[in-house]
């Protein structure tokens, strides 16, 4: 496995890089190197009513200054719609992906009959969409998902319940995260996922979509999140600061939250090269 590892960093550009998603940005890079795998960045564009080119310039330069260097081409999601569209058509002849009418109003009014959560997609399309076609749902069964994560262990999750089918090509047009991120996963060859802990939900959506493609599923490992001071995921909409210019000074505060003590360095590369040792020792990764 070593040898052939490939890893990413995949972030949304819906504001610049902040503290949480430097943790990110760190640890899989680190893991990368000490596996003596490739690190790809990936920018997930795919929401064009989130996201900024301007961002996303800001993020890669940022990158650029932290010497996080990408071991290949970086993707664009916003280039990949026709790859998306062609996986989309194959998983409908499969019967795997379904065209469903219901407005979110429908299934509200649903939810409140049946009890269920508000959000939980009642299958009320399955067997056929009851007027005009406006998003496609993945069709999810009665079996839990399980898998072994490499912070925090043993997860299962059985989707139709927790969820239901869920939404691979949205009303509006676009394509889902849970499905984007699979097929560019999938097609730059990633083998191991680290990212932070509130996507470790989405996980099982996403081996779902492996499964039925029957493509090798990565493995994953979801680092603890940043909060802030009211306990909530720190984010760009949450009101996060940007990184200061003091950058061998925000790699340590990410170093100590992944649970390390401070590194003294000259300058990113020479941080690094004293990280993927301790982070070798603490992972028990071949050195
Ligand atoms: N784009 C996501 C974010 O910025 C990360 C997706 C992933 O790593 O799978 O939160």
């Amino acid at each position: 496995m070593t040898e052939n590892y490939i890893g990413r960093f995949a972030p949304s550009p819906t504001g610049l890089l902040h503290a949480g998603s430097l943790v990110a940005a760190l640890a899989s890079f680190i893991d990368a190197k000490a596996h003596h795998g490739k690190w790809l960045i990936r920018i997930e564009d795919v929401d064009q009513t989130r996201c900024k080119k301007e961002w996303a310039e800001g993020i890669l330069s940022v990158l650029d200054r932290l010497e996080m260097k990408s071991d290949g081409p970086i993707l664009w999601q916003s280039q990949r719609t026709d790859r998306y569209l062609e996986v989309i058509d194959q998983l409908i002849a499969q019967k795997k992906v379904y065209g469903c009418s219901c407005t979110r109003h429908t299934i509200e009014k649903e939810n409140v009959r049946l009890g269920a959560p508000l959000n939980h997609y009642p299958g009320t399309c399955r067997q056929g969409p009851h007027g005009a076609i406006r998003s496609w749902r993945f069709l999810t069964n009665d079996t839990p998902i399980t898998f072994t994560d490499r912070w925090s262990g043993h997860y299962s999750q059985n989707v139709e319940k927790a969820v239901g089918d869920f939404v691979v090509k949205r009303a509006d047009g676009l394509f889902a995260y849970q499905l984007a991120v699979v097929i560019d996963d999938h097609d730059s060859g990633v083998t191991d996922i680290v990212r932070g802990a509130d996507l470790i939900d989405n996980t099982p959506r996403q081996l779902a979509i492996y499964r039925a493609l029957g493509w090798e599923e990565p493995t994953y490992m979801h680092i603890p999140l940043v909060l802030n001071d009211r306990h909530e995921k720190l984010s760009k909409q949450g009101g996060a600061r940007p990184l200061s210019e003091n950058l061998l000074e925000e790699l340590n505060h990410a170093w100590h939250h992944l649970g390390f003590a401070p590194i003294s360095a000259k300058n990113p590369t020479d941080f690094y090269n004293q990280a993927i040792p301790l982070w070798q020792n603490r992972f028990q990764i071949a050195k």
